[in-house]
Parts: C-alpha cells; structure tokens; sequence
C-alpha cells in the first residue's frame, strides 16, 4: 500500500470562541470525506483571552487529529500563521481563518488541484458577504494601489486561504524576515499556482480582529517590504524640485540683475532654499536606495529556490532532497 499522504490545516485563533465548536465540527466533517489522507489540524492561539485558550485544549483531547499552539502574547495573524506552517507535517498544508469566512468545504477542491500538481491553490473571494464598505473599499484600494508598486505580482481579492505544498512549505519557511506578508511571500515563491473562486461568507460570529491600526500596518508591512516604489518617489521628487528650482533661480536672479525691484538679501536667500530643499531631497533618496539594498540583504531570503532537477545523478523532488544529495556529493569528495 503507498503512504497515505498528510494534509494540515492551519487556523489562526483570536477571541474566536463562539465559533470554534462549529468550525472544528465543519473541518471534521472535510477530514471524514477524505480518509485517504491523514489530517492534521493546528490551531494557533494568538494569546486569546475570551476562553478559547480554555476550550482549544478540550477540543484537542476530544479530536485526536487536532493540536494547538498557544502563543506567550498577541503576535498577530501573519505571526500565528507562520507557526502554525512551521509545526505543520502535511505534504499539503492549508492554511484559513477561523471565523468561518473561509468556508472549510473548499478543502477537498484544493486537494484534488494539488493532486493534478499544482503547488499552491489559492482561494480568490469572488463576493464578500458582510463587510463594512470601508473595508472594502480600502481593501479593494490596497490590492491595486499594491498591484502597481510591487515587483512581485500578488493576485488580486485574494486572503491567505490556500492549499501549498511541501515544497512551498519549505521554501517559505526559510524566509524568516520579521515584517511578513505571506500573501505576498507565496506569490514570490513561484512554483505553479491556480486559483479557486469562492464566495467569502460573513463573520460567524464576533467582530474582526483586525483593528483600523492593525491593518494599516499590515497595508505598510505588505507594501515596504515588497516595493521600493516608495523610496524612488523620493529621488524622483528631488528630481522635480531640483530641477524647477533651477528655473526659480533663474527668475530671482532676473528680477535682481534686470529689474532691481528686490529687497536686498531676499534673491540669496531664495536662492539657497531652493537649491538645497532639492539637492537634499535627492540625497534622502539615494539613501534610500541603500536602505532598500540593505533591507534586501538582512531579509536573507533564499537566493533561489529550485522545483524540480531532472537528471540522472539526483533524485528529482524538492530542494530538499536536492540539499541531501550536495551533503552526500561533499561527503564522498571530502573522503577521497
Ligand atoms: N487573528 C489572529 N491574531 C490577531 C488578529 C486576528 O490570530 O491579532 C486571526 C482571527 O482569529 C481570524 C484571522 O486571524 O481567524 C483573521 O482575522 P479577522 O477575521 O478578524 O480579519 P478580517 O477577516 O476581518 O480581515
Ligand atoms: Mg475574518
């Protein structure tokens, strides 16, 4: 018989006890359709405190499948996710929300993609039921203010419910840089991706745990860390000023040479404002632009990542195996 593969779900969990019992029961529902599979499902919690740190544990004695990792304090979405990636064993890993606004009954499609090959199923929200109209607006504003900016095109309407495969998983958790916007980090990865439509349902139950400021800084997080459009603003405006100072320059000394109708010390002094609010801003952007180096060096993401070697002398999986097979090669060369 082959090995039964391993799927893990990864929920994020914040003051979401009113839907808990509900939503473990719709993924165990999922999990009973497919019993081909072996499950997994982690469950962070992100230092909740309206009793779900008290119900999670109970949750995971009554269903042997489950487990949860409870965070020291609030890190945030993006953090727990994170965790719950790194814990997970599955070949396939999914990841959702755990107020039910990702339907858990998407799970058996996305499977049966990843089994066709893909390696990263992402679930685009093809309407959003009951959210306010700022959110969406901004929402909206957001994933096409960051379509322009950003290098790395992330797809648009789209969370982080998704299907990754192994070696997605790994590729991901070698990029620990601390501002994450995983969204964003899964688009960088590459590998072949597809997407599901879906419609995105209400809140079970609660509010949202995202508060005005915490996705303002979830906005910043995605578009500094994967858009330098913001820095080169800078030069460019320097640019700007620089340049129509030039004419400003020009017109002071006109009035001072040709005209004589100014008070004296006035021409100078203009002068050297307008020459210097340019020069500086363009000096602000370019170090700025050793900034953007610098942050792309201490983010220390892999320089690469393979999918696939087709070749005689390596077996041909992830980079994985790919790592191994280098040891085994410098093993034996060291050796001989
Ligand atoms: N969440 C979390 N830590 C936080 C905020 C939210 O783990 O600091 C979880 C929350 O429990 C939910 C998911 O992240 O499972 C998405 O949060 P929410 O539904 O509040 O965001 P929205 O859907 O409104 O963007
Ligand atoms: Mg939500």
């Amino acid at each position: 018989m082959p090995l039964q593969k391993i799927i893990s779900v990864v929920i994020p969990v914040y003051n979401e006890i009113g839907t808990l019992p509900v939503l473990t029961e719709r993924v165990a529902q999922v999990i009973a359709q497919l019993p081909q599979f072996q499950w997994e499902v982690v469950y962070v919690n992100d230092n909740s405190s309206d009793g779900s740190e008290k119900l999670l544990p109970q949750l995971a004695e009554k269903y042997p499948w489950l487990s949860v990792i409870h965070f020291s304090r609030n890190f945030g979405h993006q953090i727990a996710i994170t965790a719950g990636i790194d814990y997970a064993q599955g070949d396939a890993v999914v990841v959702m929300d755990g107020d039910l606004q990702d339907p858990p009954e998407l799970i058996p499609e996305m499977v049966e993609l990843w089994q066709e090959g893909f390696d990263v199923v992402y679930a685009t929200r093809q309407q959003r039921e009951g959210e306010s109209l700022f959110k969406l607006l901004t929402a909206s504003l957001f994933y096409r203010l960051f379509r322009k900016m950003s290098e790395v095109k992330i797809p648009l309407d789209t969370g982080d419910f998704r299907l990754m495969s192994r070696p997605v998983v790994n590729a991901l958790s070698q990029m620990r840089e601390k501002s994450r916007f995983i969204r964003g980090m899964v688009s960088w990865v590459g590998f072949s991706q597809t997407s599901l439509l879906y419609e995105r349902d209400k809140r079970y139950e609660g509010e949202t745990k995202y508060t005005l400021f915490k996705m303002m800084r979830f906005a910043m997080d995605g578009l500094l860390s994967f858009s330098k459009v913001p820095l080169q603003w800078i030069t460019t405006l320097g640019f700007i000023i620089s340049a129509s100072s030039f004419i400003g320059i020009l017109l002071v000394l006109y009035q001072t040479m040709v005209l004589h109708d100014t008070i004296r010390g006035w021409s100078s002094l203009m002068v050297v404002v307008l020459f210097l609010g340019g020069v500086q801003l363009i000096c602000v952007g370019m170090v700025g632009e050793y900034v953007a180096r610098i942050f792309d060096e201490v983010r220390q993401r892999p320089l690469y990542l393979i999918q696939r070697i087709d070749s005689r002398r390596m077996s041909n999986t992830a980079s994985e195996s790919l790592s191994e097979e280098i040891q085994l090669y410098d093993h034996s060369y060291s050796e001989s």
